[in-house]
């Protein structure tokens, strides 16, 4: 028996990881989840799953809750030291699935306790990566990717050779936007930016797919989490999503991971490591798939790239400041304030506009990600006006 806790627990990957969770009741004992204010899904969550404790981040949703799970036995709790505390409350497994930079705090109170935590939130490796994984190490915590690309590659990744390894394959959608000239990049809305063609996710990690940031948040995450330097980590669309990604070696052989655009493949893969479990998902069909394409990503189109790859070689600050306008940006496209190439060109004029020295602490990299985010917010201002 497992005790589990989900931080995240009602948004896209925290659902995934809810059906996986249920259908071993024997093997998994909810703990804790938390969600920012979703109470109905939060509550109907805990009641199904007898959860020990419930948290909203949003203060303000609390009562909401109280009520929801009066009676129920189901421990409540409001704020965001409330979803820190939860996320040290003693869970043997772990999951990150809160969007964001808002994640940071939780996750590395979920590290200092031990244990499995796994990681689907990639935005804290971005920002504060050698900090989270310099934790893991301190404290003995097993961190684990969930996001489909990273878990491919640790699922192919010669751990105790790293020598032998020569590069490593991350593979992208290429997005709705794909074959979208610029012109008609311009004049995208917010209904086909989180329309995503091969999977189903969150607002904010498909407004990133569109603009091709995600893959490159989820290079800098590849360079924090493997130990291969950024000019060996290539980025491929394969619009098929059908690949995870690669693991190329010396002598020629290249290890892939293929399975459905599912996330209760990865996230079942954590979930039982280093066993294996049983998924309702069918197996791969290759004969209806027919054929896997392979194209280079075009640059002058997916600005997102090249940003988060100049971000990861100058290290420093620059992975935490296009984090932080990044997520500003979103929000205002997501809110129709600006349109969708203003959220790469508000991300490079942050950059541009702000090079602090490199932080060493958390609360350094929390002041920096605020400092972005304000200056992120006067351009969403100017673009508005
Ligand atoms: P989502 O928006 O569907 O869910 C986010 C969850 O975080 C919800 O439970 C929400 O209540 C909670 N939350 C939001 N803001 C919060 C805050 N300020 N404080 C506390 N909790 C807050 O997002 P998602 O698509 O599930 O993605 C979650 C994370 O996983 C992201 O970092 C994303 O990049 C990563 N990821 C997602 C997928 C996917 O398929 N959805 C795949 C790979 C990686
Ligand atoms: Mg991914």
């Amino acid at each position: 028996m497992r005790t589990v806790s989900i931080l995240g627990a009602t948004g896209s990957v925290g659902t995934s990881t809810l059906d996986l969770v249920e259908r071993a009741p024997e093997r998994y004992r909810v703990r804790a989840l938390t969600a920012n204010c979703d109470v109905a899904r939060l509550s109907e969550a805990a009641l199904r799953t007898r959860a020990e404790l419930a948290v909203v981040a949003d203060e303000t949703c609390l009562p909401a809750l109280r009520m929801a799970l009066a009676g129920s036995g189901i421990e409540t709790a409001g704020g965001m030291d409330a979803v820190c505390d939860a996320a040290a409350s003693g869970a043997d497994w772990t999951m990150g699935a809160i969007v964001g930079c808002a994640g940071l705090k939780p996750v590395m109170r979920a590290i200092e306790q031990g244990g499995t935590v796994v990681l689907a939130n990639k935005e804290p490796l971005v920002s504060a990566g050698d900090l989270v994984t310099a934790a893991a190490r301190e404290h003995g915590a097993t961190l684990l990717p969930a996001d489909s690309e990273h878990n491919a590659i640790f699922q192919c990744f010669d751990a105790a050779r790293p020598d032998s390894v020569r590069r490593i394959v991350l593979t992208a959608s290429g997005g709705p936007f794909r074959d979208w000239s610029l012109e008609r990049m311009a004049t995208v809305t917010r209904e086909q930016a989180v329309a995503h063609p091969n999977w189903s996710m969150g607002a904010k990690i498909s407004v990133d797919s569109a603009t091709m940031m995600n893959k490159g948040l989820e290079l800098i995450e590849a360079a924090r989490l493997f130990p291969v330097p950024a000019e060996r980590i290539e980025i491929v669309i394969h619009r098929q999503s059908v690949i995870h990604s690669m693991v190329d070696y010396i002598d020629g052989s290249m290890l892939a991971q293929l399975g459905p655009s599912d996330m209760r493949v990865p996230i079942a893969h954590c979930l039982a490591w280093p066993e294996r479990m049983a998924t309702p998902m069918a197996p791969l069909d290759l004969i209806a798939l027919g054929r896997l394409d392979f194209e280079a990503p075009d640059p002058v189109r997916f600005r997102a790239l090249a940003l988060a790859r100049a971000a990861l070689e100058a290290g420093g600050a620059r992975p935490a400041i296009l984090n932080a306008a990044n997520e500003v940006a979103v929000a205002a496209f997501l809110a129709g304030n600006i349109a969708f190439l203003e959220i790469a060109a508000i991300v490079d004029d942050t950059l541009q506009r702000y090079d602090p020295a490199a932080p060493e602490t958390l609360d350094a990299v929390l002041a920096i990600d605020a400092e972005a985010r304000r200056l992120a917010g006067e351009r969403v201002k100017d673009c508005v006006r």
